[in-house]
This record gives structure tokens, C-alpha cells and sequence, in this order.
């Protein structure tokens, strides 16, 4: 399993090859929960927190309004209790 990848159900983006932004799992580790379930991928419920750090999920997954507001040219960044979209209910990754 690459961490390159986007750890979603389903998406198949690489951190190399796609233009889109990813974001990180996050420390706090009842937060983390929330985005495996999201995710819909349970391989990552086996990985130690140090481990999980260096997964990522692309920014297909997040609700508009799960981000900050943008500042200046500075990229969008996700507000601090963020959680992906549920896979059964997200959008299939296109790009
Ligand atoms: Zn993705």
C-alpha cells in the first residue's frame, strides 16, 4: 500500500501524478476514526498513528465547506474538525 496514493475507497489518485491538493489524517485519534470510517477504507484501522500521518486523502473527498476560507494565494486548507464525505455518498474522483 503506497502512501502516495489517496487512501479513499475506491480512488486511485497518486500524489505525483494528480494536480489535486491532499490532506494529511489527522493526529487527534477520534478525529482519524471518523475519516477511516469516511473513508470506507478499513485496511487503514490497522496502522499505527505514526503510520496513519502519512496517509492522505485528496481534496475530492471534502465538502466546500469543509475548508477554511482561502487566504490570499495560500491553498485552501481544511478547517481544524474536518471529515471526508462519507464514500457511499461522495463523488467518484475524475481526474
Ligand atoms: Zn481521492
Amino acid at each position: 500500500m503506497s502512501g502516495d496514493k489517496c487512501m479513499f475507497f475506491n480512488c486511485n489518485l497518486s500524489r505525483r501524478t494528480s494536480k489535486n491538493s491532499f490532506y494529511s489524517f489527522p493526529t487527534n485519534e477520534e478525529l482519524a476514526k471518523k475519516w477511516i470510517l469516511n473513508s470506507g477504507n478499513m485496511k487503514l484501522v490497522s496502522l499505527s498513528p505514526k503510520r496513519l500521518k502519512k496517509r492522505y486523502i485528496c481534496a475530492n473527498h471534502f465538502d466546500t465547506k469543509m475548508y477554511n476560507e482561502p487566504v490570499g494565494t495560500i491553498r485552501r486548507t481544511l478547517k481544524k474538525n474536518a471529515v471526508p464525505m462519507e464514500y457511499s455518498l461522495g463523488k467518484i474522483c475524475y481526474i
